[in-house]
């Protein structure tokens, strides 16, 4: 009989697939290829950081038996929080900003999590901000913050997991890496053990235009789980060889893309890295080394937690977006 005894098991080892059409190439360009890290249980790359996370303050007495897990987050490190806790009986609090969307609460509901709302338009330092609220829920007895923000398991997950996954899955023939960046976890762990493996590949953020990865202050934007107004203890800031900043327009669009172009239903944070994973596509494919290379492009979560928003007109035109329009009238080779 073929069968896992625990949902964690399949945490990891996602695939890689090729992109063809949202490129806009012709045939001969560079190799894009996506890993795809819905297909983890939870929905999400998260999934990683949750169970090795929770491992480690097992190991360490930070987390006891019958324990409360609490944590500010976006909803998908949530997700494999609770996922874990469940199979472990704890229980878990998380704390969202309002501009998550309700399905993605609801979905932390549903494992059986608690969740408490903070607005997103008040400073860090602010006591009704995400990061102070989980702080004193945090200081109860029985609770353990993981805080993915600066807990070191999150990058060596990617250092030890995602990073090998794709160096094989690539037999080593990776030349360069794009992700987004929100806790920075990924770009530094995964960033950093390619590096180890060849020094030439090239790192590439992407990230929303106002965050500060790009420079900016800091200023409201509308995807979700990346970006910062901060700069994180998880965030390794000599891994980035570049960053490429992406508008919410441009994000959403492309996301809408890669549903309808792909068959690759994923999240706004994928569209962004698509996106810079296009834009470095069509600089590589200007030259003759490039036409070579391989690009590997993480999109860490599923669309289906953003159908009340990306996925629905109205909401993209309340904001002024675009929606698409039919897949035909888009010109092959735009850029
Ligand atoms: N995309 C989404 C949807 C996320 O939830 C996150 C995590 N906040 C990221 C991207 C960024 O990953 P990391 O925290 O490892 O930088």
């Amino acid at each position: 009989m073929e069968y896992v005894t625990s949902v964690l098991d399949l945490i990891g080892n996602t695939p890689l697939v090729q992109l063809r059409r949202t490129l806009d190439l012709p045939d001969g360009g560079p190799l894009v290829l996506a890993k795809v890290e819905y297909l983890n249980p939870g929905g999400s790359v998260k999934d990683r950081i949750a169970t090795r996370m929770i491992d480690a303050a097992e190991a360490s007495g930070e987390l006891q038996p019958g324990g409360t897990i609490v944590e500010p987050t976006s909803g998908n490190t949530g997700v494999g929080l609770a996922m874990v806790a469940q199979e472990r009986g704890y229980s878990c609090v998380f704390v969202c900003p309002d501009k998550v969307s309700e399905d993605k609460r609801n979905v932390l509901r549903a494992y059986g999590a608690e969740v408490v709302v903070c607005p997103t338009a008040v400073a860090p330092e602010h006591p009704d901000s995400y990061y102070n609220v989980s702080d004193r829920l945090a200081s109860q007895p029985g609770a353990w913050k993981p805080d993915q923000y600066s807990n070191p398991n999150n990058p060596r997950s990617h250092y030890e997991e995602t990073g090998p996954e794709m160096w094989r899955q690539t037999e080593g023939r990776i030349t360069h890496f794009v992700t987004g960046m929100g806790t920075g976890g990924t770009i530094s762990g995964v960033g950093r053990y390619l590096k180890d493996q060849n020094p030439d590949i090239q790192v590439i953020g992407a990230d929303p235009a106002g965050s500060v990865y790009s420079g900016g202050s800091g200023r409201p934007y509308l995807v979700e789980g990346v970006g910062e107004d901060f700069w994180p203890d998880t965030y390794d800031r000599s891994v980035a060889d570049r960053v490429i900043e992406v508008s919410d327009a441009d994000s959403f669009a492309h996301t809408r893309r890669l549903a309808r172009e792909e068959a690759l239903l994923v999240g706004g944070s994928c569209g962004m890295a698509a996106f810079a994973a296009r834009q470095l596509a069509h600089e590589l494919a200007a030259t003759p080394e490039g036409r070579d290379a391989v690009v590997v492009v993480l999109l860490p979560d599923s669309g289906r937690g953003y159908l009340g928003k990306i996925f629905n007109d109205d909401w993209l035109a309340q904001y002024g977006f675009s929606s698409g329009g039919p897949v035909a009238s888009r010109t092959v080779g735009q850029v």
